[in-house]
């Protein structure tokens, strides 16, 4: 029976950040996870030419979280375009108008407000748990137009339908990051090489430090005796005849780091294994209203499709003409070329929700989503310019938990479990602080320190768990 130091399930940015973490610090190490590709819900995938990022579209790290990691690592994560404007559309004139005419910030109050962040300690961020952002920032400013910046950045970069309830705790840690890292209040780059390459390169470093890294295995179940991890059981995503079941190869370990979120966690650790509370926290949190949502398209075009203030804009509406909904688009090829093939284009949109819907709805919204394309893109979201567009539900699995009041911080499951010797959950759907991938990655040395028994002295000015 092989013998591992961890055993990592899910090669997604948490679980590769923890494989190559730990394959660098010398511990035997298995990385597995049941799709083909690496990247999990960021995984960019080839198609008809072009590529496509099913979930990674911008990183939000000002330096001290994935960037660090690769810096670890002895790699380099290089920060590429960074979007230049940021229109958004406004459904009472009907027209795309630059961002700075609808936030009339006075400036000197907007400086205040960020003093006042960056002066509080990390931990005081946590007492903001329960409460919307809106309730930390009227304590300190009256000013609308630093209230609605600061919300409009929390809408862009969280996606819920409603912009006034974000949580003030899970926000304003980002903001602190980024207002001390890069001086600005949101900081975000494509990844050069693309989100396929960032991974591509923790793997490398998984197998260069003597690892291994397996896709299409499935983790059927963490075997757990007595109240400690013993073991995992393995089972290939090919099956050799039609019928095959229960064929598994059993590996032995007495570590292992889970990165699955909340949604599927329980169905490779066993209920029973856990103490009921912290099972009950999880099924809060994995509950389908919880869930952030959207319908989107990808369309590839000869013109370019974009608002005309920038090819590498980021366009955000509240609204949109016949769905309601509020979104984002951007032009994927404007902020890397090689994302299409030479002389055309690839759009990608969302229009989001929050909690799953009924089907006859869903179908509803992309009729409408269609037309609210067509209006606010008269000129390029045309059958002339458009190659191809292709239709896609974010849902199963969706971008992540809504960051609410409630809902985050301390809320969330601990990411060490409790009662159980050697199982981690290193996800951003447990406890974590960030965004997306780079979230998942902080929540990842999180978890590597846990396993190691300390804090890497490399890693003592970047926050995390
Ligand atoms: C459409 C979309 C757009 C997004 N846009 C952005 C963005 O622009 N920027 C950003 O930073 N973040 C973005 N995110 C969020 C980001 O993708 C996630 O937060 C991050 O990728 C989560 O990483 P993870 O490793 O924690 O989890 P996951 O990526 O979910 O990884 C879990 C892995 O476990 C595997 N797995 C599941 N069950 C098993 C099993 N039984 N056995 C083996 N393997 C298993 C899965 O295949 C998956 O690879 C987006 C997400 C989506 C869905």
């Amino acid at each position: 029976m092989a013998k591992y130091d961890v055993v990592i399930i899910g090669a997604g940015a948490a679980g590769l950040t923890a494989g190559a973490l730990l394959a660098k610090l010398g511990k035997k190490v298995l990385v597995v996870d049941r799709d083909e590709y690496l990247g999990g819900r960021a995984m960019a995938i080839p198609h008809e030419g072009y590529r496509l990022n099913l979930g990674g579209h911008l990183l939000e790290d000002s330096g001290s979280g994935i960037t660090k990691v690769f810096e670890f690592l002895g790699k380099k994560l290089e920060h590429g375009t960074v979007n230049q404007g940021l229109p958004f559309w406004d459904n009472q004139l009907g027209k795309w108008r630059p961002i700075q005419e609808r936030y009339q910030v006075d400036k000197g109050e907007l400086k205040k407000v960020i003093t006042i962040l960056c002066d509080t300690e990390f931990g005081q961020l946590d007492q903001w748990d329960h409460a919307p952002l809106r309730h930390w920032l009227l304590q300190h400013t009256q000013s609308e137009g630093v209230i609605e910046l600061f919300e409009y950045v929390a809408m862009a970069e969280c996606l819920t339908e409603h912009w006034y309830d974000h949580s003030a705790s899970d926000n304003l840690y980002v903001r602190k990051m980024h207002y001390q890292e890069k001086r600005t209040a949101g900081y975000s780059f494509w990844p050069v090489g693309g989100w396929d390459g960032l991974f591509q390169t923790l793997a490398d470093s998984v197998v260069e430090n003597g690892c291994e890294v397996r896709l299409r295995t499935q983790a059927q179940r963490v075997i757990i005796e007595r109240g400690r991890v013993v073991g995992v059981a393995l089972e290939s995503v090919d099956k050799a005849i039609p019928t095959e079941a229960f064929n598994y190869e059993i590996v032995e370990t007495e570590c292992v780091i889970s990165t699955l979120p909340v949604w599927n966690v329980l169905s490779v650790v066993r209920e029973q294994d856990l103490p009921d509370w912290y099972v009950a926290q999880i099924k809060t949190l994995a509950q389908d209203h919880f869930k952030v949502c959207w319908l989107g398209f990808y369309v590839a075009t000869h013109e370019p499709i974009y608002t005309g203030t920038h090819l590498t804009e980021l366009a955000v509406w509240f609204e949109a003409p016949h769905s309601r909904l509020p979104g984002w688009a951007f032009l994927t090829s404007g902020v890397d070329p090689s994302t299409a093939p030479e002389g055309c284009h690839l759009f990608n949109c969302g229009f989001a929700f929050q909690g799953l819907r009924p089907r006859e709805w869903i179908e509803q919204k992309f009729e409408e989503a269609e037309r609210d394309l067509a209006v606010m893109y008269p000129k390029t979201f045309t059958p002339k310019n458009i190659i191809w567009k292709r239709r896609h539900l974010v849902g199963h699995p969706p971008f992540g938990v809504i960051q609410k009041p409630c809902l985050v911080g301390r809320y969330r499951p601990d990411y060490v479990v409790p009662n159980v010797d050697g199982l981690l959950m290193a996800s951003e759907t447990f406890r974590s602080r960030g965004i997306g991938v780079d979230r998942a990655a902080r929540a990842a040395l999180t978890c590597v320190e846990q396993v190691i028994g300390h804090r890497l002295p490399e890693f003592k000015d970047s926050w995390h768990y």
